[in-house]
């Protein structure tokens, strides 16, 4: 192994690694078609890890260079004392940025909590502003309370409120517009999504409502777009702002355009397997150790270890291609 990995979390491909996404929970108060089945056990909640067990794991991580942390899972609200959490993860030292994703049902009564913890950063994830819709897609009522969850964060301080939505063509195509004007509206960073095949359901390329076709109707529908000038190739996101000046929106194409040559993200799903890739089709469990009282440097072993056998990149656009046992709710999003 490369000496600098004794260090840092660096791959054969010398990608450094210092994003973290931590699920909380695999349970859900929705049921996204393009996420989950619709019928689903969960995991017996004593194999989740404890709030004690993920902070000693950021501790182990923080002096590998992970100082970027979201929370995920699963709906990460339904994990109780989630502020709890997040205070401990923001005392870390190292730990210069926490965000978490959420669903934003339970938001309206979380925001502030959460704000005072420490968190700063939060995408809540909305695919569209129609009731009946929204039911298609979640299987489950919800979206004033979403709308509510959302107004709570900007009104707690959140900064940025981004907005994630999963683009398919023929489901939310013709959300993309209103999305878009509503987060102009009240301040929110737009992010879209392209469809990925993680879930349940039965994708295809063809579905993929892509990255080119967003940008044609918000430039023909709302304002014409720049590249933001933050705008880092590297990142997931590309990143743009409307010429007028009202707004940014962000795309991530993970379809269209596959950014895993600069990934830096690495996963610890709610029972304690780390995931060196979202589609990653191995994992290595680490709860044993975590439970079990292993020394830090066993534990850091095994996620250097991990990292460094990365691949390449996920083949989503290839023939080779196999989609992961775990759907997108069981790995954290
Ligand atoms: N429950 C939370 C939520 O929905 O924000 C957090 C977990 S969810 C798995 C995280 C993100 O993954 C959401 O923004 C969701 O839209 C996205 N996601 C889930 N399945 C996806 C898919 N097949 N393609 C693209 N994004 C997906
Ligand atoms: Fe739940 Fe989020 Fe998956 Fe929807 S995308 S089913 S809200 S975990």
């Amino acid at each position: 192994m490369n000496s600098d990995a004794d260090k840092i979390l660096i791959d054969t491909y010398g990608r450094v690694h210092n994003n973290l996404r931590i699920s909380v929970t695999d349970r859900c108060n929705l049921r996204c078609t393009y996420c989950m089945p619709e019928e689903v056990t969960f995991l017996d909640r004593r194999e989740l890890l404890t709030f004690e067990e993920i902070a000693r794991f950021v501790e182990v991580v923080a002096p590998l260079g992970i100082d970027k942390i979201r929370l995920t899972g699963g709906e990460p609200l339904l994990r109780r004392e989630l502020p709890r959490l997040v205070r401990m993860i923001c005392a870390v030292l190292g730990i210069k940025d926490v965000g978490l994703t959420t669903n934003g049902i339970l938001l309206a009564d979380q925001a502030e909590p959460l704000y005072q913890a420490g968190l700063r950063r939060i995408n809540v994830s909305l695919d569209t502003l129609d009731a009946g819709r929204f039911r298609q897609i979640t299987r489950r009522d919800g979206l004033e309370k979403v709308i509510a969850g959302i107004l709570a964060a900007k009104r707690a301080g959140f900064d940025p409120v981004k907005i994630n939505a999963v683009s398919i063509r023929g489901i939310t195509e013709h959300e993309v517009v209103p999305l878009a004007r509503f987060a102009r509206e009240y301040g929110l960073e737009m992010r879209f999504i392209e469809y990925m095949p993680i879930g349940a359901d039965q994708w295809e390329r063809d579905k993929v409502f892509f990255a080119h076709e967003i940008l044609e109707i918000l430039e023909r529908d709302i304002c014409p777009l720049v590249p933001a000038a933050h705008y880092d190739r590297r990142a997931p996101a590309m990143e743009f702002q409307y010429t007028d000046g009202a707004g940014s929106i962000g795309i991530i194409a993970s379809v269209s355009r596959p950014f895993c040559h600069s990934c830096n993200r690495v996963r610890l799903t709610a029972e304690g397997k780390m995931r060196n890739c979202l589609f990653a089709l191995d994992e290595v469990d680490l709860k044993p150790l975590l439970r079990g009282g292993a020394l830090s440097e066993e534990i850091a072993k095994l996620v250097r270890d991990n990292v460094w056998a990365k691949w390449e990149g996920h083949e989503i656009n290839t023939a080779r291609f196999i989609k992961p046992l775990r759907t997108m709710h069981a790995i954290g999003g």
